[in-house]
C-alpha cells in the first residue's frame, strides 16, 4: 500500500510538472543599444531609471567592444559572437580590394546586401529553432535574404521618435503568441550623436543621457502596463564609449605621404593601406614611423593580439591606429570638413582603452539581482542570449559562455 501511494504521488508530481511546463511561458529577451554610452555616464547622477534596473539586476563594471570600437562592427559582434575579422564588417566603411566593391554605413544598397554579412546572427539562430525575432533598428538586420533578417524589422530611419520605437516593441509583444517575437532589439543613437558633436563631458551630452534614461523609464512603465515587466529579460548595452578630441591633434596624412598614389580605407581613428608589394609596404612603414606622432603603425603580424584584427582580406597590410584624442585626415576635403564641424568626441580606437568601454546592465527573470560583475566582452552576449532562450548556439564563435554566465541565476 505504502509503495502504491508513493508511486502514485510520483506520477502526480510528473503530471503537474509537465502541465505547468506546457503552460510556462517561453523566455523573452530584449536587447537595447544606446549608441556610444560610455561606462562612466552611469556615475553622473543623471540616470535613475537605468540604475534602478541595475539594482534589481546585473551591472558590469564595463563592457569591452571589439576592435575597431565603431558602431557597425560592434553591433554585429554582439549579435554574432564573432570578432569583426571573422564576421566581415571590419569598419563602418571599407572595401573589398579584389573587387573594389564598397560597404558604407548610410548607403542603403550596401547595408542591405547580404554578401557582406558573414556571421550567424542571434535572430538567424533563433528563427531556425522556432523563436520569432523583431528589431526596431539594428545594424545588419536589413539584409535582403529572408533567412538573414529578423522575423520583423524596420529599415533604419533616424527621425523615428523614441516613443514610436518603444511603442513598436510593445506592439510586437502584444501579438498573439503564435506570431509574437521572443527576441527583440531596440536602438537609440543620441548618446553617440551628442558625444561626437559636443564631447563626452559636455552638458549637452548629459542632457542626451538624461533623455535616454527617461525613455528607459517609459519603456519599463509600458511593459508593466501590459504585465510583461517581470517576464522580459532586458539587456541594456552600448557598442563603445567616447573620448574627447583635441583640435590640435589632427594627423594630416597628406603631409606625410602621397595619398593619391596609395590604396587606402578609413578615417578618424583608423586608416589602413593596401600596398602593391613588400617593397612599397616597407617604404610606407618607414616613412610613417619617421614622421608620425600620436599613432601606431602596424602590420597584420605586429598588430596587438587582442585586436583580433588581421585574418580578413578587407583589412589592409599597413594599419594605422591613432592614440585616443588624435584623428587622421586623408584629404584636403576631410580637413576642411573637420575645421568646419569641429567634432569634439570620437571612438574607434584601441578597444581596451577605458574611454572606449561601454555599459552592460541586465534585468529580468533569468538574471541575478543586485549583482555587480567584471568588465564583460561583447562577443559573449551571443552565447548568453542563446542560453536564456534555450536555443542551441552556433559553435564557431569567438564568444564564450563561461566568461559571462555568472550573471545568470
Ligand atoms: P559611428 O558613430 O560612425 O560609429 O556610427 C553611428 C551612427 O550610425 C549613428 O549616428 C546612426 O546614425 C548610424 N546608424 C546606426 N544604426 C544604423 C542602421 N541600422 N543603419 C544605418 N545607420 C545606422
Ligand atoms: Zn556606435
Ligand atoms: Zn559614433
Amino acid at each position: 500500500m505504502k509503495r502504491f501511494l508513493s508511486s502514485l504521488s510520483f506520477f502526480a508530481f510528473i503530471l503537474i510538472f509537465s502541465v505547468s511546463n506546457l503552460y510556462a511561458e517561453k523566455p523573452y529577451v530584449l536587447i537595447i543599444s544606446m549608441d556610444g554610452f560610455r561606462w562612466d555616464y552611469l556615475d553622473r547622477g543623471i540616470t535613475p531609471h537605468i540604475l534602478k534596473m541595475a539594482d534589481g539586476g546585473v551591472r558590469a563594471i564595463g563592457f569591452e567592444p571589439a576592435f575597431p570600437s565603431k558602431t557597425f562592427p560592434n553591433h554585429y559582434s554582439i549579435v554574432t559572437g564573432l570578432f569583426p575579422q571573422n564576421h566581415g564588417l571590419v569598419n563602418n566603411r571599407f572595401f573589398n580590394p579584389s573587387t573594389g566593391e564598397r560597404y558604407k554605413v548610410g548607403d542603403t544598397v550596401s547595408v542591405r546586401d547580404d554578401k557582406w554579412y558573414r556571421g550567424e546572427t542571434l535572430w538567424e539562430t533563433a528563427t531556425r529553432q522556432g523563436v520569432k525575432s523583431a528589431s526596431f533598428f539594428w545594424p545588419g538586420s536589413e539584409t535582403h535574404l529572408a533567412y538573414k533578417h529578423p522575423t520583423y524589422f524596420k529599415h533604419y530611419d533616424g527621425t523615428v521618435t523614441h516613443e514610436q520605437r518603444i511603442q513598436g516593441i510593445i506592439d510586437w509583444l502584444q501579438l498573439p503568441e503564435s506570431q509574437r517575437p521572443h527576441l527583440l532589439f531596440l536602438y537609440f543613437s543620441d548618446t553617440d550623436d551628442f558625444g561626437h558633436r559636443f564631447g563626452p563631458d559636455a552638458p549637452e551630452l548629459n542632457q542626451a543621457v538624461k533623455r535616454l534614461d527617461e525613455k528607459l523609464g517609459l519603456l519599463r512603465q509600458k511593459l508593466a502596463a501590459i504585465d510583461m515587466l517581470d517576464k522580459v529579460n532586458i539587456i541594456l548595452l552600448s557598442d563603445h564609449g567616447m573620448t574627447k578630441l583635441y583640435p590640435d591633434r589632427v594627423i594630416n596624412l597628406t603631409q606625410m605621404v602621397d595619398m593619391t598614389a596609395l590604396q587606402f580605407a578609413g578615417y578618424g581613428p583608423l586608416v589602413q593601406f593596401f600596398t602593391k608589394n613588400r617593397a612599397e609596404q616597407i617604404q610606407l612603414i618607414k616613412t610613417l614611423q619617421s614622421k608620425g606622432k600620436g599613432f601606431s603603425v602596424y602590420t597584420k603580424e605586429t598588430i596587438p593580439t587582442y585586436y583580433h584584427y588581421s585574418a580578413n582580406s578587407f583589412i589592409g597590410d599597413v594599419i594605422l591606429v591613432a592614440e585616443p584624442g588624435y584623428s587622421f585626415v586623408t584629404s584636403q576635403r576631410e580637413l576642411e570638413f573637420k575645421k568646419k564641424h569641429n567634432p569634439k568626441g570620437d571612438h574607434g580606437y584601441d578597444n581596451r582603452v577605458l574611454d572606449m568601454q561601454g555599459i552592460f546592465i541586465a534585468n529580468g527573470p533569468a538574471f541575478k539581482t543586485n549583482y555587480k560583475t567584471v568588465t564583460l566582452l561583447n562577443v559573449d552576449v551571443y552565447p548568453l542570449v542563446c542560453k536564456i532562450l534555450g536555443i542551441i548556439p552556433n559553435q564557431m564563435i569567438d564568444g564564450r559562455l563561461e566568461r559571462i554566465e555568472q550573471v545568470l541565476k
